[in-house]
């Protein structure tokens, strides 16, 4: 299987009818990029910044974060890197940042991720100022992790045009236009009014993770209540329907960047709701490729739509399966 695998590296992930999907790369650690390249990932569509932060006490300067984004960068040109600021809070740690955060009754509802970013700002600036640095060598897009206001992106938009007028004022030559700055759809009001969110983005990411989890009210760590974890859960489905819906009707791009992405069982539903960026950890890339190329988009279409009409939960998981034991 691993040899067959290892055969479609080179071929695209279309399906029979055509429809061609972008697989991607999920990075937590630069290390990981010459596997992401291997399995032919085209560009990373999560780069999780928290290995900046981790493992010491203070904190990464400007000069340390870009040479080490700027290496990531060169290293996957010409395909495009999408960089996540700083998500740190609630199950994610950072002991620099330990005492900024402070201690929280529930820290998966506190101080988190752009919220954090926003509450310190320099820290964001330098966060920012070295992704610009690093656009220098290849193609960028800037996301923001949990994302729940309109107004968090225009805050963190103004701080980023300040800073790249700062960065040229001092003769840095950072590219223009800027590159995209995009939205984590993560929270679940975030999902619902996306509309209002795809007015100032441009582009969105969903993160099934904490999409899940914050829908469900599930500890994404709390193992006594791990099987009300549901993927399937047709609240889930909902809004995950509802956020690609907003991102193509404005005609901004849309991923899907969570754990779910990178299991074969959600394929065709994503690309039957409109879907066609995933990314996933490089382990699951092959597989993903895979079965997109035993898809039909049409018949994907028709399975969206009957699993989101599907009222009751146990149905929705009987015809996904039998649409998946028709495929072999
Ligand atoms: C997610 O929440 O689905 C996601 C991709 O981000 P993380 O797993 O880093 O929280
Ligand atoms: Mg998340």
């Amino acid at each position: 299987a691993v040899r067959a695998l290892s055969g479609i590296r080179n071929l695209p992930a279309e399906t029979l009818d055509g429809t061609r999907l972008t697989l991607q790369a999920n990075l937590e650690l630069p290390s990981e990029i010459p596997e992401a390249r291997d399995v032919g990932a085209e560009g990373i569509g999560l780069l999780r910044t928290e290995f900046l932060f981790m493992n010491r006490e203070d904190l990464p300067d400007e000069e340390e974060q870009s040479r080490l984004l700027e290496q990531i960068v060169s290293q996957m040109a010409p395909l495009p890197v999408t960089i996540r600021t700083l998500d740190v809070g609630g199950e994610k740690l950072a002991p620099s940042l330990g005492q900024h955060i402070g201690t929280s009754p529930n820290p998966a509802m506190g101080l988190r991720a752009i919220r954090l970013s926003l509450k310190m700002p320099d820290l964001l600036r330098t966060q920012l100022a070295a992704i610009l640095r690093a656009a220098r060598k290849g193609p960028v897009r800037i996301l923001l992790p949990m994302i729940s206001s309109p107004d968090q992106v225009t805050q963190a938009r103004a701080i980023l045009e300040q800073v790249a007028r700062d960065l040229r004022a001092s003769g840095v030559d950072i590219p223009d236009p800027l590159p995209p700055l995009g939205v984590m759809i993560e929270v679940p009001g975030a999902a619902l009014a996306a509309d209002s969110l795809a007015e100032v983005s441009d582009f969105f990411a969903i993160g099934t993770n904490d999409l899940i989890s914050y829908t469900l009210a599930i500890d994404r760590g709390e193992e006594r209540v791990a099987n009300l974890y549901d993927p399937l859960h047709p609240g889930v489905l909902k809004l995950i329907r509802v956020a690609v819906d907003a991102a193509r009707h404005a005609g901004k791009p849309v991923s899907v960047c969570g754990e779910m992405a990178s299991d074969p069982r959600y394929t065709a539903l994503f690309l039957g709701l409109g879907v066609r960026e995933l990314s996933m950890g490089p382990k699951a890339l092959p597989r993903i490729k895979a079965r997109t190329r035993m898809l039909h988009h049409s018949r994907s279409q028709l399975l969206a739509d009957d699993l989101l009409g599907e009222k009751q939960r146990e149905k929705i998981s009987e015809k996904l399966d039998r649409f998946l034991a028709d495929l072999q």
